[in-house]
């Protein structure tokens, strides 16, 4: 175990605090998921991204991390109340197709665009509607305790009754009097017996289709249970770290304290950590405003707000060019900006593997690692890391230039810098379309093209016609002009 200083700020307490596992080597951790009907949008990317460098970083220092990332994949009318039917019910039956059939189509978008991202694959990966036993032994557990009861064959949670014996509201810092008085009673949840009571198991409406035998009806498990359930099950009753969205603070988070502290007697989690939202054009995201942009859109460019498409690794190093508790505004400038800005360092990442050694050496290097680490050791600061990785292209293009001198030993500590901070730790890919050196490929397009032509001079029309069609389906357009041809990428 590499002996760190790492802090991590808390959003329980407000505070920046000195990791300490609870297990001296192991480290447990738990992230709220997608839900997956979500599209594989935008908003997925910044959770996924801020964890996984936390699971990167953690890895790194030599811990055993298991990370737990959940599914949500349980129909909620939470998500959807004004329209009363839950979203994947709704698709299922709108497209005559099973329930699981359209979890799995969302599913697979998101891991195809978590892959994308470089983003790696948590430990477990646990499906709410593969823990509805564990959640049923749960809710009984919580029953036991006398902060929760039955109605018209649902359960609720006894929000004021918690808060008078346990209090409630203590992450988001809300108070449960504020709360009483401004959440309003919606129809048809007369069975509560508190408009802020939240449901534990909600008996299912005839039309909704998702639903599961449990000793109070036929029905399914309210949204917040399966965290508290899934993450006791993998990590147990007490673990390190618990991360989301900052919009799942309230009432996501709140509530699954709650949950636990019924449950257990006592808090599970060590730190609570939350990642800040993203904005695009100074907007929040959302489908009435017309700016939900999904994943793929941004990788194809294929979206009326984007003048380009931008690469994984573009969105990648852009949002951790802000720390994970500031803001990301997206906007076609920004992004233009983190392109450039990620080309100069995979430039500098390529000058490297290239630099001549000297005998002698004028640069400086030997603080450089410490100050990474120092970086990602404050609350994993990305943006100050990528600031310490600018110093070093600086240091490599000076080298390069001739302006500069760096022996042998400057150069490994150079390489070992980059390829531990930049590539193991930040997760940037230097190979793709962001900075990669196309000319061969483009080179080889250009020969092949120079062959059909010599084909046509020569009457050799399958040649010719195989070259064009096997180039256009692989995604080429191919244009015969006066003076020979032109191509571009589709
Ligand atoms: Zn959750």
């Amino acid at each position: 175990m590499k002996n760190h200083n790492l802090t991590i700020y808390n959003s329980l307490s407000r505070e920046k605090e000195t990791f300490t596992p609870l297990h001296p080597e192991r480290v447990g951790m738990y992230v709220c998921g997608p839900t997956v009907y979500g599209d594989g949008h935008l908003g997925h990317a910044r959770p996924a991204i801020t964890f996984d460098i936390v699971y990167r970083y953690l890895t790194h220092l030599g811990y055993k991390v298991r990370y737990v990332r959940n599914i949500t994949d349980v129909g909620h009318l939470e998500h959807d109340a004004d329209e009363g039917e839950d979203k994947i019910a709704k698709k299922a039956r709108l497209e005559q197709l099973e329930p699981m059939e359209v979890v799995q189509f969302y599913l697979n978008r998101y891991h195809h665009a978590m892959e994308a991202l470089n983003v790696l694959p948590p430990s477990i990966e646990p499906h709410a509607s593969g823990h509805i036993i564990e959640q049923i032994e749960y809710i009984k557990k919580i029953l036991d305790s006398g902060f929760a009861y039955v109605s018209e064959g649902s359960v609720y949670f006894d929000v004021p009754k918690f808060n008078a014996e346990r209090g409630y509201g203590r992450l988001s810092g809300r108070n449960i009097d504020e709360l009483l008085a401004t959440t309003r009673a919606l129809d048809g949840q007369h069975e509560k017996h508190n408009p802020s009571d939240f449901a534990l198991w909600k008996k299912a409406a005839p039309e909704h289709i998702m639903h599961w035998p449990s000793p109070w009806s036929e029905g399914f498990p309210g949204w917040h249970l399966e965290c508290s359930t899934m993450s006791e099950k993998y990590l147990g009753e007490k673990f390190d770290i618990h991360g989301g969205g900052m919009d799942l603070k309230f009432p996501h988070h709140e509530c699954e304290i709650a949950q636990s502290v019924a449950h257990n007697d006592h808090d599970t989690v060590h730190y609570w950590m939350h990642n800040n939202m993203i904005t695009i054009n100074g907007k929040k995201m959302g489908k009435s405003l017309g700016n939900f942009i999904t994943l793929d859109e941004f990788f194809t460019g294929n979206h009326p707000l984007l003048e380009q498409a931008y690469s994984p690794m573009t969105i990648r190093f852009f949002i951790l060019q802000a720390h994970y508790r500031g803001t990301v505004d997206f906007s076609n400038e920004a992004l233009q900006g983190a392109q450039k800005a990620l080309e100069r360092m995979l430039d500098g990442y390529r000058r490297l593997q290239q630099l001549k050694p000297s005998a002698e050496s004028t640069v400086d290097v030997s603080k450089l690692e410490e100050r990474c680490y120092a970086a990602l050791d404050d609350d994993f600061n990305t943006p100050v890391l990528i600031a310490e990785l600018f110093e070093a292209c600086r240091i490599i293009n000076q080298v390069n230039d001739g302006n500069a001198k760096a022996s042998q030993a400057d150069i490994d500590t150079l390489r070992h810098i980059m390829d531990t901070f930049l590539l193991e730790i930040l997760g940037i890919v230097p190979e793709g379309t962001a900075g990669a050196n196309l000319k061969p490929y483009e080179e080889a397009v250009d020969l092949l093209l120079d062959i059909r032509n010599n084909a046509k001079k020569n009457k050799d029309w399958a040649t010719s016609d195989q070259i064009r069609d096997r180039l256009k389906e692989i995604g080429f357009d191919v244009k015969d002009t006066k003076d020979g041809f032109e191509w571009s990428l589709k």
